[in-house]
């Protein structure tokens, strides 16, 4: 960090240490799609050959895992209050191609950590050396990221959450699907993609363990090029947040997928966009090119939503359930909690959430 170490508080060194390992976490991640030996692997789970093995059909959990290991692990070191509050969808447990139990995780070096991913990946000494190296390698924040956080950095005075309050969710990769096609959409609407690698993010939410209420976010898209780029960050510590609002393109996005007669209805009064990844869905209605995202479906978890939720919360929006627009909050205990059963709405201005439900909520005359 930039700083002088007198005008460091809690709540930066945290933030920024966030701004790392999500760093870390898209190296890792835009490795696997250029590095020929890690992208072999991660397309055979896409085109379904050579499934004889377990691992080989679970490579992208594989990275999935190992992402998650290494964000506690340097987590952490740094605040090892935080050890057991860190969650995410994956266990850290594998089963290799002998038979043998692995539990994945990073090592104090480089050279252990190869070892121990060899053992998951069936003797390939290359991809675990490559892994091992994006997950040691020094960090290096992108410069706007870098300016954005100093810029905010002031303001964090007074936000200070305590440490032994805080929860993490991680989701390493929202937007598999596109992850693994690698697509690039190159007619971006106003800013926003409907499909491909920039659809994709790496989620870290921080919320409070007393009450659920996120309260960090740090939303991260690993690729800016077709080949991978840099590291986009936007982030949220309290009320203070590193965004700055786009021009609206949309009032509402969509997911394609979301039930036919929600799309008719919402399309007949709002103009209506649809994009790939939950994730980004709702960092599109915190950047303000949407107002809403509707989800009418069970198919998000709190690790997806943690994170962009609270970038919304920052800037006095929010995430609520769709059915019952009861409050989405993370204190859930386990995985098996962790589905947002009841949809949600993502939204900035509760003024036009109220509209939106009112037209979906209106009877068939
Ligand atoms: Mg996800």
């Amino acid at each position: 960090m930039a700083n002088d170490a007198d005008t460091e508080t809690p709540a930066s060194l945290l933030l920024w240490t966030l701004l790392e390992v999500s760093e870390r976490a898209a190296r890792i991640a835009r490795e696997c799609r250029s590095e020929k030996e890690l992208f072999e692997l991660l397309v055979q789970e896409k085109t379904g050959k050579e499934r004889n093995t377990r691992f080989l059909h679970d490579f992208k959990t594989l990275a999935d895992v190992f992402i998650q290991e290494m964000v506690k692990h340097y987590l952490t070191e740094k605040f090892p209050v935080l050890r057991t509050h860190i969650h995410g969808e994956e266990t850290n447990e594998f089963t290799n191609a002998k038979g043998h139990r692995i539990f994945v995780e990073m090592k104090s070096t480089e050279g252990e950590t190869a070892l121990l991913l060899e053992q998951v990946l069936d003797g390939n000494a290359r991809a675990a050396a490559l892994l091992a190296h994006a997950a040691h390698a020094e960090p290096r924040v992108e410069e706007s990221v870098r300016a954005d956080f100093e810029r905010v950095r002031p303001q964090l005075r007074g936000q200070e959450i305590p440490l032994d309050d805080i929860g993490i969710w991680i989701d390493p990769i929202d937007g598999t699907y596109e992850y693994v096609r690698g697509l690039w959409d190159e007619d971006s609407k106003g800013g926003s993609s409907e499909f491909g690698l920039n659809c994709c993010t790496i989620l870290i939410g921080g919320y409070r363990r007393s009450s659920g209420v996120p309260c960090i976010g740090v939303v991260s898209q690993p690729f800016t090029t077709p080949q991978g780029g840099s590291t986009i960050s936007y982030f949220s510590y309290g009320n203070v947040s590193s965004i700055r609002r786009m021009p609206l393109t949309r009032d509402i996005v969509l997911s394609s997928t979301e039930d036919p007669e929600t799309i008719k209805k919402l399309s007949e009064k709002f103009t209506v966009m649809h994009c790939a990844g939950a994730g980004y869905k709702i960092l599109n209605v915190a950047l303000g090119l949407c107002n809403v995202y509707v989800c009418s479906k069970t198919s998000t978890y709190r690790w997806d939503t943690c994170a962009p939720h609270a970038l919304l919360e920052a800037q006095g929006g929010g995430v609520r359930q769709f059915l019952t627009d009861g409050p989405i909050l993370y204190n859930v205990g386990d995985k098996a909690a962790a589905r947002n059963a009841a949809g949600i709405v993502a939204y900035r201005d509760a003024n036009v959430l109220q509209k939106v439900l009112t037209l979906l909520r209106q009877q068939a005359p």
